[in-house]
């Protein structure tokens, strides 16, 4: 199974990513995951990316494009993969449907989890990490069982550095205008399936179960 996760920041993606990834046994590709762990351990492309991190900016194309070409070619997404977060502009998507054309693939789907604007500020403020596995709580809609910590590994939370008011504010807007094209996109490419990801947690992987069974 090829999948493409689209949707705002604070839909819901990472969280469905990791249901996703478990049930179908293909590795989740989240360029988003990939810049934090570049940073972490402070390379050149970690702190390059963070400068548009911090802005709410999209990191540029030239810089995420080959990043995920390389990714693609490992081994264990010749099962296939589930790309979080990429694309994220027409460009992307363009650079991606040229090199699956070149590997001779297609994507399977396109899931666009829908959420309204008005319901993302809180999502992303709220939002808390686990700083040794990358499961994702939020403190009131989907906490922890033991404040602070994770129920999967113990690991410690973290409130990422992108999600204040304003730096959320900056990145909805650049969702607006860059990303969001991608849904005429892949609609056009007769790809899109749009997941209402207002609802509960495990019930917006239950319609994604079933979209995926339809999709295979
Ligand atoms: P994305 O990867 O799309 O940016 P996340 O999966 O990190 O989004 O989710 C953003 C926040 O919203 C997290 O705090 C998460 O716990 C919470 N969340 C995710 N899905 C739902 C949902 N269906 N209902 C309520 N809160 C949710
Ligand atoms: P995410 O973890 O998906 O919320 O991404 C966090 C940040 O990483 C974004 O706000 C961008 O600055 C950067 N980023 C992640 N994926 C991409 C991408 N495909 N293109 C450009 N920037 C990206």
């Amino acid at each position: 199974m090829r999948i493409v996760l689209l949707g705002p920041p604070g839909a819901g993606k990472g969280t469905q990513a990791a249901n996703i990834v478990d049930e179908y046994n293909i590795p989740h590709i989240s360029t988003g995951d990939i810049f934090r762990k570049n940073l972490k351990e402070n390379t050149k492309l970690g702190l390059k990316a963070k400068e548009y991190m911090d802005k709410g900016l999209l990191v540029p194309d030239e810089l995420v494009v080959d990043l995920v070409k390389d990714r693609l070619l490992q081994d264990d997404c010749k099962q296939g993969f589930m790309l979080d977060g990429f694309p994220r502009t027409v460009f992307q998507a363009e650079a991606l449907d040229a090199e699956l054309k070149k590997m001779n693939i297609k994507l399977d789907v396109v899931l666009n989890v829908d959420v309204k604007q008005e319901l993302l500020m809180s999502r992303l403020t709220g939002r808390h990490v686990c700083k040794g596995c990358g499961a994702t709580y939020h403190i009131s809609n989907n906490p922890p069982a033991n404040a602070g910590i994770c129920d999967s590994c113990g690991g410690e939370l973290y409130q990422r550095a992108d999600d204040t008011e304003e730096t959320v504010s900056k990145r909805l807007q650049v969702y607006n205008d860059q990303t969001q094209p991608l849904i005429d996109y892949y609609h056009k490419a007769n790809l899109l399936k749009n997941i209402d990801g207002e609802k509960e947690i495990g019930q917006v992987f239950e319609d994604i179960k079933e979209i995926l069974a339809g999709v295979k």
